[in-house]
């Protein structure tokens, strides 16, 4: 009784991996290539044949013969080299480490409940790593030593197993939203509404992971799954790959779910989409399930391994989208911040100048300061060279510095009105250390943030809604700031 599969090339009998590129299976020694139902049919008629075990990959130990669904971990023998392989409790492919063929277990599957599709990758180790490339380049203070010391380990395609839950939620909700408009300065007017809704929301395919070896916030960061391209399941698609059968239950990830689903309801009955703020006060909802499927979905993922840390990097092997946590170099943040600041004294230093000479209409310095304002502009481009590691810009781009700063001296010629020069210094370093600190580091923690999905709006199929009542409260009044007055969450749509 065979326990696995080997896909074998009908040509050579050699090893046939699925080419992501392709869509299709290819043999590793004679580049035939045929796709997954090509070699469906091949297979059926060479076991009709009778040519048995064609596609032989593994028996189970013998020493292993009383297993049962819950002994996952037991080990095989190779058919081909009489190897024996052990590929772990939740693995369900692995490549043989003796005669380099890729076996998928098909029994671990079997003694589950069976995968009803797949979603074939759509992008390829190359297109992985391109795209790590990409988003090491688009995070401005990660360490340069970071960039060219770091070694990516255990570059791996994943199928991962996912539930997808279609769910239908009935119910009426009160709920109480808010407007915040400016309203004169440094005042916010606050408009606080109270209404009473019911409705009816229909989703389909909201995916739950269910595979305890990947982090729940890092396959929802991932999301939308998008299963317009999906395949009726086949062993075939995974050879070569890496795969993983489920070990949460479809019961249990439903908690989640839920959650999500209850959420994305407060948001639709409240209109939540069209205030600032929004809070459920009650509500009554009846969720029923209208089906779970199981389905495969690609995931690239590797390790960064970087002074004795792992920084994991995973990708969305359909869309392309992707989850990444880097060390941010608080040196190169700082020397963002104090660059900034040189650049904006030279701006202020230039703004004096053009006091001196609105004063004294002298037109040598006219010239000056023209030229001035001209190096301060092209000198300010610095900081943004010198962190995306433009090093030929950040060179001309302090060249038009220095030169800039001969034009002030010869303008100057000793004569600075420093009491005018250090007011609008102070009000300018005030200016950019609000602006720096706040933005730039908001952006820092915002990239590396992971956090669980709250709602599940992006899964919504059909939305039945009919308002009971909505009126002004006269709770509205006056702040100096946006901040809610009715302690509600604040509505932002799902990226
Ligand atoms: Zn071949
Ligand atoms: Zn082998």
């Amino acid at each position: 009784m065979d326990h696995s599969d080997h896909a074998r090339c009908p040509n050579c009998s050699s090893n046939m991996v699925y080419d992501i590129k392709l869509g299709a299976l290819k043999c590793e020694s004679c580049d035939s290539v045929f796709t997954v139902n090509e070699y469906e049919e091949i297979l059926k008629n060479k076991k009709s044949k009778n040519a048995d075990s064609f596609s032989r990959g593994a028996k189970v130990d013998d020493s292993d013969e009383f297993f049962d669904a819950e002994n996952l971990k037991r080990s095989y023998t190779c058919s081909s080299c009489g190897g024996q392989l052990t590929p772990g409790a939740v693995a369900a492919t692995l490549t043989c480490p003796f005669c380099g063929n890729d076996i998928v277990f098909t029994d671990k599957y079997k003694t589950q409940r069976m995968p009803d599709f797949i979603v074939p990758f759509q992008m390829d180790r190359e297109d992985f790593i391109k795209t790590y490339r990409e988003e090491l380049k688009s995070r401005l203070f990660v360490p340069d030593d970071f960039i060219s010391g770091a070694k990516l380990e255990k570059v791996k395609a994943w199928y991962i197993p996912f539930w997808l839950y279609d769910l239908t939620v009935k119910g009426s909700a009160s709920y109480q939203v808010e407007d915040v408009k400016k309203h004169g300065k440094n005042s916010y007017k606050h408009q606080v509404y109270e209404g009473s809704a019911g409705g009816e929301l229909t989703f389909s395919n909201i995916p739950q992971d269910g595979s305890r070896e990947v982090d729940d916030r890092v396959s929802q960061r991932l999301e939308p799954f998008p299963v317009d391209h999906k395949r009726k399941f086949n062993f075939a698609y995974l050879s070569g790959l890496d795969a993983k059968i489920y070990n949460v239950d479809s019961n249990e990830c439903i908690t989640r779910v839920k959650v999500r689903a209850r959420e994305s309801m407060d948001r639709f009955l409240s209109s939540a989409h069209e205030h600032k703020y929004y809070r459920v006060t009650d509500r009554k909802y009846d969720m029923k399930p209208n089906g779970i499927s199981y389905a495969l979905m690609p995931l690239w993922n590797m390790e960064i391994q970087w002074k004795g840390s792992t920084f994991p990097f995973t990708m969305n092997g359909q869309t392309g989208k992707c989850v990444a946590k880097f060390p941010i170099s608080w040196k190169k943040f700082y020397a963002c911040i104090l660059s900034s600041l040189w650049m904006l004294s030279c701006f202020l230093a230039w703004i004096s100048t053009l006091e001196a000479f609105v004063r004294t209409k002298d037109s040598i310095k006219g010239v000056g300061l023209l030229c001035f304002g001209y190096c301060w502009l092209m000198s300010s481009f610095f900081p943004r060279y010198l962190f995306s590691r433009n090093l030929n810009s950040s060179i001309s781009s302090s060249l038009f510095f220095i030169i800039g700063c001969y034009f002030i001296y010869l303008t100057y010629c000793g004569k600075i009105d420093w009491a005018y020069f250090l007011i609008s210094f102070a009000l300018g370093l005030f200016t950019i250390i609000m602006v720096n600190v706040y933005v730039v580091y908001k952006e820092v923690k915002d990239q590396n943030k992971i956090e669980l999905r709250t709602s599940c709006d992006n899964n919504i199929t059909l939305k039945v809604a009919s308002t009971v009542y909505h009126h002004e409260l006269a709770k509205t009044k006056s702040t100096g700031n946006t901040s809610s007055i009715i302690n509600g969450k604040e509505w932002k749509p799902e990226l």
